[in-house]
C-alpha cells in the first residue's frame, strides 16, 4: 500500500486486508516496528508480547486464508488501556498496587473485539486508577504528546490517545469517568468518543467511579470511532447498568446525513479560563456549521459552575468504596513489613497507592462519612439531577451542543502537577457528560500558534450516537485535520 501504514485509517486497512494488499501479520509487524521507534519517546505503553501479537496476526491471516473472518477487525491491531481485563495479560491500571496482577479474564469489550478477530497489541499507560488528566500519575512512565514530547498527552487515557496519534496504533479503548477519552483525543489530535451510560458494558473495567465510568474508542477519524463502537455496544447481562437494546448501524449513511442540524452553544462553555486561540478554533467550526445552513442557538446549561465540584464529591465517594478491596490480602501489592493484619491493610495501601488515589480516598471516606453524608453526597446527587434537566431542556431545542474539549491545549510536563486544582480544572468541560450519561466526542478542530492540536467536543442526547457522529462527520471531510500528523522524534 502506498503510504506510511501507520498512519493509515481503520477504514482504510480493512480495505487492505480484505483486497490481500496486506497481511495481518505484516501489519502487525509494521506496528511493532514503529512502537520499537518512538515509544521510547512517548512512552504510551506499560507492556506488549510481540511474540503473542504475531500469532494472533498468524491466526487472523490463516482464517481470511480459509475464508472464516471472524468479524470486521479481523487482523487490525488494537490497542486497549491498562484498566481493561484481558485473559493472561497484564492489568495494572498503572499501580504499583497491580504492579504484578495478571488478568484471569476478558472484559465483555475484550470479547467482543476478539469475536471481531481484532489483534490485541498492548497495554497502554494511563493515570494511576484513571485519576488524573495528564498521564503524569501513572505510577510506571509519563506519557508524553507526540507533537511535543515535552508536553502530556492529557489524561487519564493518555497512552490510547498519544500511541493513535504518533502512529503506534490504528486504534484503542480508553475509559472515560469526567473527560479522560476525550480530553486526550483533542491534546493528541485524535478523535475520542465516550458513549452514552450503559451503551457499552462496564464488566472488566477496573472501577474507579461506576456510576461515571464508560469505554469509548480513540480512534483517527469519526467514522473509525463509528466502527469500533459497533463492535463494543450492545447490552451485556453482566453489567447491570447496561441498557438493554440492539445498537443501530452506526456507520450507514454517515456520509449522506449532511444535515442541517440545530446546534447549540452553551454560553457557559465560553467563559474565563477559556484560552483565547481555543476560543477562535471553536467559534471557526461554529461558524462552519453555520455556513452550511445550520441553526445556532445560544444554550444555557446554568448548573454548570457546579460540575467540577459535584463531580469530586460523587466520583471520589464512589472511588473510595471500590478501591476499598485493595488490601493486600489476595491479588494487590503485599507490603512486606507488617506485623499483624491491620498493619497489613495499612501498609499495603500506603505503598501501593499513589498520592492522586489516596488523596481522592480521603475525599471520598470524609464525603460518605456520617455528619458529613448529607451535606456532601447527598447534596451533590441533588445538583447532579438539575445538571441532567440542564441537558435535557436543552436537547428539547437542538440536536446537539458545540463546545470546546478542554479549555487549553496540552500543556508542559510538570507545569500542573503540583497543583490539583489546576488539573481538575482541564475536565470542566467533559465532566458534565459523565454526570449526565450522556454521550460525547471529541474531533481535531485546528492548531494553535505552535502547533498543538486543538479539540472539539459535540454533546448529544442519550443513545443518540449515530447523530454525534454524523454531525462530526460533516465537519471532518470538510476539514484536513485528521490527515496531519506529528514527527516524533526517534529515541535519543
Ligand atoms: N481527569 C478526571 C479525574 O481526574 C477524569 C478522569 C477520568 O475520566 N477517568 O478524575
Amino acid at each position: 500500500m502506498p503510504g506510511e501504514i501507520y498512519f493509515k485509517t481503520l477504514a482504510q486497512l480493512q480495505e487492505a486486508l480484505a483486497s490481500k494488499s496486506i497481511s495481518s501479520v505484516e501489519l502487525t509487524r509494521d506496528h511493532l516496528d514503529r512502537i520499537q521507534a518512538v515509544d521510547g519517546r512517548i512512552q504510551a505503553f506499560n507492556s506488549w508480547d510481540e511474540e503473542d501479537c504475531l500469532r494472533q496476526a498468524e491466526a487472523s491471516d490463516e482464517r481470511r486464508a480459509a475464508g472464516r473472518i471472524k468479524g470486521p477487525l479481523d487482523g487490525i491491531p488494537v490497542g486497549v488501556k491498562d484498566v481493561i481485563a484481558v485473559r493472561d495479560q497484564p492489568l495494572t491500571c498503572s499501580s504499583r498496587m497491580l504492579e504484578h496482577f495478571v488478568s484471569p479474564y476478558d472484559a465483555t469489550v475484550i470479547s467482543r473485539l476478539k469475536n471481531a478477530g481484532a489483534v490485541l497489541l498492548g497495554r497502554l499507560n494511563m493515570d494511576e486508577f484513571a485519576m488524573g488528566s495528564s498521564t503524569e500519575n501513572s505510577a510506571i512512565k509519563i506519557t508524553f504528546n507526540p507533537w511535543d514530547t515535552s508536553r502530556v498527552a492529557g489524561g487519564s487515557s493518555g497512552g490510547s490517545a498519544a500511541a493513535v496519534a504518533a502512529g503506534e496504533l490504528p486504534v484503542s479503548l480508553g475509559s472515560d469517568t469526567g473527560g479522560s477519552i476525550r480530553q486526550p483525543a483533542s491534546f493528541c489530535g485524535v478523535v475520542g468518543l465516550k458513549p452514552t451510560y450503559g451503551l457499552v458494558s462496564r464488566f472488566g473495567l477496573v472501577a474507579f467511579a461506576s456510576s461515571l465510568d464508560q469505554i469509548g474508542p480513540l480512534t483517527r477519524t469519526v467514522g473509525d470511532a463509528g466502527r469500533m463502537l459497533q463492535v463494543i455496544a450492545g447490552h451485556d447481562p453482566r453489567d447491570s447498568t447496561s441498557i438493554d437494546t440492539s445498537p443501530p448501524d452506526y456507520s450507514e449513511g454517515l456520509a449522506e446525513k449532511k444535515g442541517p442540524w440545530k446546534l447549540g452553544v452553551p454560553q457557559e462553555y465560553f467563559a474565563e479560563g477559556l484560552d483565547p486561540e481555543v476560543k477562535a478554533a471553536i467559534e471557526a467550526a461554529i461558524d462552519w456549521y453555520a455556513d452550511r445552513g445550520c441553526e445556532i442557538v445560544e444554550i444555557s446549561l446554568p448548573h454548570m459552575h457546579l460540575a467540577i465540584s459535584v463531580y469530586y464529591i460523587i466520583a471520589t465517594a464512589e472511588a473510595s468504596s471500590n478501591l476499598a478491596r485493595y488490601d493486600g490480602v489476595r491479588y494487590t501489592h503485599r507490603s512486606d513489613r507488617a506485623g499483624d493484619v491491620v498493619d497489613l491493610y495499612f501498609k499495603s495501601r500506603a505503598e501501593g497507592f499513589g498520592e492522586e488515589v489516596k488523596r481522592r480516598i480521603i475525599l471520598g471516606t470524609y464525603v460518605l462519612s456520617s455528619g458529613y453524608y448529607d451535606a456532601y453526597y447527598l447534596r451533590a446527587q441533588k445538583i447532579r439531577s438539575l445538571i441532567r434537566q440542564d441537558f435535557t431542556k436543552a436537547f428539547a431545542k437542538v440536536d446537539g451542543l458545540l463546545t470546546p474539549t478542554s479549555p487549553f491545549v496540552s500543556f508542559k510536563a510538570g507545569e500542573k502537577t503540583r497543583d490539583p486544582l489546576a488539573m481538575y480544572l482541564s475536565d470542566i468541560y467533559t465532566i458534565s457528560a459523565n454526570l449526565a450519561g450522556i454521550p460525547g466526542i471529541s474531533l481535531p478542530c485546528g492548531f494553535n500558534s505552535q502547533g498543538l492540536p486543538i479539540g472539539l467536543q459535540i454533546l448529544g442526547e442519550p443513545m443518540e450516537e449515530a447523530n454525534l457522529l454524523a454531525i462530526a462527520h460533516s465537519f471532518e471531510r470538510a476539514h484536513d485535520f485528521t490527515d496531519r500528523h506529528p514527527n516524533p522524534a526517534p529515541p535519543d
